[in-house]
């Protein structure tokens, strides 16, 4: 099925505010949420639609990333970024309803599930360029072997808590308010356990370590995220499992400085390579390529090589290497060198500056801006 434009799910104009985005989506959530609207599968297919749209529209990368590609510059498909699809509903919903149901009411049913991680992860340039898989270990909840899960213990079942008679939420009068609170006794869950589970005390998780082989697709940059769906903590009492974010950050690297999908290098050049001209290696991550360098180039020039920068994950062309040649003045001259240069510098004197067009011009301008100024 194709996808709609999400301007046009949430109904908005396209250069719309967060607030307006917030205000919409508010609007279509309060309408189709799932707990308003049970085993109604269009219902939920509509949230669905409104809070994919809302979560790219609202991540300034997603939705600059959505203007120019459309579905494809966000496609979770295409790796990177984090997907916007899925079913995890709760991570926006302390946002969007913690105002509308008060504290703890994000409408019972996904109340149990895990909470997301995030994995912070260096790589270094060539690796985020090409692409690669690494191994993670973290410590995460998961669901306890011996019960599945459920907290109880072998041949016992849960039985529906007497306090809050399943609800998981209890009312206290306080004052002349009644006020609604998550059941001390079952802490929300609604159930109460008479034979905890031995291995897991009850909770139906345990403490592990898990290691995950996480596949970095190429051209992921500083600040991108990869979203593991299922891979967070695991849910209370079988609840579902939370999501794990990789969060990339990128060394900085010894020879080249990314910006966007260029890369930039300085190569030093002797000056006579510079004022006779030759072949220069120069390194791009895909290994040495030669680039010409013509004769009299200055100093500082800079020299485009097409198609030996980046491809981002998020879409688009290949960008370019930026490399820019700079003098390197020689050091430690033997006494011979230097009479030499002092020699070679007087050959020059002697053609009256057509050697340094540039510096004689600017002198000129120095000499005019004197003569203009009123002392
Ligand atoms: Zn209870
Ligand atoms: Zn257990």
């Amino acid at each position: 099925m194709a996808k709609r434009d999400y301007y046009e799910v949430l109904e908005v104009a396209r250069n719309a505010s967060e607030a307006d985005l917030k205000k919409a989506y508010r609007r279509l959530a309060m309408k189709y949420h799932p707990d308003r609207n049970p085993e109604d599968t269009a219902a939920e297919e509509k949230f669905k639609e409104a809070k994919e749209a809302y979560e790219v529209l609202t991540d300034e990368r997603k939705r600059t990333a959505y203007d120019q590609f459309g579905h494809a510059g966000v496609d979770p498909s295409a790796g990177g970024g984090g997907g916007p699809a899925g079913g995890n509903f709760s991570d926006i919903f302390g946002d969007i309803f913690g105002d509308i149901f008060g504290a703890g009411g994000r409408g019972g049913s996904r109340s149990n599930q895990g909470s997301d991680l995030r994995y912070n992860m260096e790589l270094d340039l060539e690796e985020a360029v090409h692409g690669t898989t690494v191994k993670v270990r973290i410590p995460t909840l998961v669901s306890c072997e011996t019960c599945a899960g459920s907290g109880a213990k072998k041949g016992t079942h849960a039985s529906i808590c007497t306090t809050c008679a399943g609800h998981g939420q209890v009312r206290v009068q306080q004052g002349f308010f009644s006020l609604q609170q998550a059941c001390p006794r079952c802490r929300g869950s609604g159930k109460s356990i008479p034979n905890p589970c031995g291995t897991c005390n009850g909770q139906g998780r345990v403490q592990e370590h898990k290691t995950l082989s996480v596949k970095i697709p190429p051209g992921v940059d500083n600040g991108d995220r990869i979203r593991l769906a299922d891979e967070g903590a695991a849910g209370e009492n079988g609840g579902p499992n939370g999501d794990l974010y990789v969060h990339i950050s990128v060394r900085e690297h010894a020879i080249f400085l990314r910006e966007g999908n260029d890369l930039q290098c300085e190569v030093p050049v002797s000056f006579s390579t510079l004022v006779l001209g030759g072949e220069l290696e120069v390194p791009t991550l895909g290994g040495q390529v030669m680039l010409k360098i013509p004769a009299e180039t200055q100093s500082g020039k800079m020299f485009r090589l097409r198609g030996k920068g980046v491809k981002s994950v998020h879409g688009g062309g290949v960008g370019d290497l930026l490399c820019r040649v700079v003098v390197e003045t020689p050091v430690k001259l033997s006494r011979h060198q230097k009479e030499l240069l002092h020699e070679f510098d007087r050959s020059l004197k002697e053609d009256q500056g057509q050697h340094n067009p540039r510096s004689s011009s600017w002198f000129n301008g120095v000499k005019k801006f004197f003569d203009t100024m009123k002392f």
